[in-house]
């Protein structure tokens, strides 16, 4: 029987970005949306070199890096969408969780077996880029009816590292942040819940043109004052954010 193998198109160490401390980070290939502004694109693209590992190659590379996971340090699965390779990243999880390695997965919480994950995830980080359905799938290509029930789901259970981007024209108008208020307001009361706003960037951009597609964003940036204002009607409704 094949051996599942993990597909990855980048992975190196980090500090302190991907989760906590030193950690060494896979960029797994492959997402299911398409959101203008990925910062990532080379993830779908279809030049992109990926290369392919045994579940068993990566775990022994991971256990073998375990003294560079210092002040809290581990491994990291993000994308692209590590979901994606659902089996490959559930049977690698299970043995380097065996092992006592600190783990840790961004990912774009539209996965429907997502919580099957949650015992072998010690720092969960989910994506929601917009809180209306019609507007989520015209937007990335998916609708959010998963992405709503998997973030409901680990809210309710365990920590969570929420992380919502912000968009000019595509998700900050008043009626989103009203939608993602509504929604976040029908979350339990979770001290290890945190909600991070993170403002429109471009490092993405030269990446869409070099792999030959376009960068459909025109001015995605906020401007200062809607972001405070922003963080403002979250803190109004008791949501602390964080920033970024
Ligand atoms: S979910 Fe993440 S990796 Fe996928 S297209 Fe969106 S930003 Fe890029």
């Amino acid at each position: 029987m094949p051996q599942n193998q993990i597909k990855y198109f980048q992975k190196g160490f980090n500090f302190s970005q991907d989760g906590p401390g030193n950690r060494l980070v896979y960029h797994l290939y492959g997402c299911n949306f398409r959101c203008p502004w990925c910062a990532n694109p080379e993830c779908f693209a279809a030049d992109t070199k990926v290369t392919a590992q045994t579940v068993e190659e990566v775990a022994n590379e991971i256990l073998r890096s375990r003294p560079m996971f210092f002040s809290g340090g581990g491994v990291t699965f993000t994308g692209g969408e590590p979901t994606l390779q659902f089996e490959a990243l559930k049977e690698l999880l299970i043995i380097i969780k065996e092992q006592n390695i600190h783990t840790a997965i961004e990912c774009n919480a539209s996965h429907p077996r997502l919580c099957e994950l949650f015992p072998y995830i010690d720092h969960l980080m989910m994506d929601l880029k917009h809180p209306s359905d019609a507007a989520h799938k015209a937007i990335v290509g998916m609708g959010n009816q998963t992405v709503l029930d998997n973030i409901a789901a680990a809210a309710s259970t365990r920590q969570l590292a929420l992380r919502i981007p912000l968009v000019n024209g595509y998700n900050t108008d008043d009626a989103c942040i009203d939608g993602f208020i509504g929604f976040l307001s029908t979350l339990p009361q979770n001290p290890l819940l945190t909600v991070e706003l993170i403002s429109y960037h471009e490092y993405g951009k030269v990446k869409w043109q070099k792999h030959g597609m376009e960068y459909t964003v025109q001015n995605g940036f906020v401007p200062p004052a809607r972001l405070a204002e922003i963080r403002e009607r979250f803190r109004q409704a008791g949501i602390s954010t964080i920033q970024t």
